[in-house]
């Protein structure tokens, strides 16, 4: 179970909430990439506490996905690999597991002091390194940087994090280039189209630094872009979870499409999949469902799928220098 050495899934504490409330039947909850750690889990807890476990079989892709038929069925649920957003704390029963790295970030971070150009460094990271932060801060400042570590909005658990659907962390502070702690490419070019400047990812796990390109991905949203500016019919998308559905938007999306002589309906749905948006004849669909969706399934739908920005692009009611990725904010 080599994930549980590298990252932190709070077993003990799961075991000691158990036993504290009484729980007899415990939800859980896992992303995708740490579902085949889901049996032994389930196994450790049945075994140190006696209650019965149900594991979500649900696609789950963020805080904002959590499982709320299973949340009716059982005493706790424990929603592992993100934080807590403000749409999901009314919900008593569910226990929110960072599952936090035990990865070292000191020796990516001073490779990375020798690409970094500027004196004001914003750090920024996603919650399984966000307690790591200040390692990373005291190289920087030991080399004589400024470093930013922003607090975010309200749907930001921790300063620092940045979401797949907020870079309000990344926007708090003044700073002249950002640094990411983490793997994987899709939040530090949020950052850079949010804020448009230079963002190097600082990879803890492969001890590698690589600066930010967006030119692939902006090549990619110009030609959905450019495949929609004919299409006349457009099908709004509407997701029904918690942290991602955005009705109020797309009645305005739909309002914003009729005022431009377009005609635009409103699709609502759990999962959006090219399955499902198969039999509505559209020109092109906009979605104002996790703003993931849009550039990470890119070609996988029969129509162009619009962010609700791109769509307003489109209509010539923002201007094509505006793309950035799609956010969903708080207070
Ligand atoms: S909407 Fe998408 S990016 Fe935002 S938390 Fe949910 S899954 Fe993550």
């Amino acid at each position: 179970m080599s994930s549980v050495e590298v990252f932190d899934f709070q077993i003990d504490y799961i075991i000691n909430t158990i036993k504290k409330c009484g729980a007899e039947v415990v939800g859980l909850q896992f992303p995708e990439g740490f579902k085949r750690r889901a049996s032994k889990i389930a196994l450790i807890i049945e075994e140190s506490t006696g209650a019965k476990t149900v594991i979500s079989g649900n696609p789950c892709f963020g805080a904002c996905d959590l499982d709320s038929a299973l949340v009716g069925n059982v005493d706790i649920l424990f929603h592992f690999g993100h934080s807590e957003l403000d749409d999901t704390k009314l919900e008593e029963k569910v226990c929110f597991i960072d599952v936090r790295s035990n990865v070292d970030v000191v020796a990516v971070t001073k490779k990375a002091l020798l690409k970094l150009r500027a004196q004001r460094i914003g750090l920024i990271t996603t919650v399984q390194h966000v307690h790591k932060l200040e390692d990373a801060c005291k190289v920087l400042e030991s080399n004589g940087k400024e470093c930013k570590i922003g607090k975010g909005d309200s749907k930001i658990a921790y300063p620092g994090q940045v979401l797949g659907c907020n870079f309000s962390a990344a926007r708090a502070e003044e700073c002249d280039e950002y640094l990411y702690i983490g793997s994987g490419d899709f939040h530090p070019l949020g950052v850079f189209l949010a804020t448009k400047k230079r963002v190097l990812i600082a990879d803890p796990f492969m001890n590698e630094v690589r600066e930010v390109d967006p030119s692939r991905i902006l090549r990619q949203r110009s030609a959905v872009i450019a495949k929609s500016l004919d299409a006349s019919i457009f099908g709004i998308v509407v997701s029904t979870k918690n942290g991602q559905h955005r009705i109020d938007l797309a009645f305005s999306l739909k309002e914003l499409a009729k005022s431009n002589g377009k005609e635009a309906h409103i699709l609502s749905m759990d999962m959006i999949t090219p399955a499902q948006l198969l039999q509505f004849k559209v020109d092109a669909f906009v979605s104002t469902a996790c703003p993931r969706l849009a550039i990470d399934e890119i070609g996988r739908f029969y129509a162009p799928l619009l962010t609700p920005l791109e769509f307003r692009i489109v209509l010539g009611d923002c201007k094509w220098e505006d793309l950035m990725f799609d956010e969903i904010t708080g207070e």
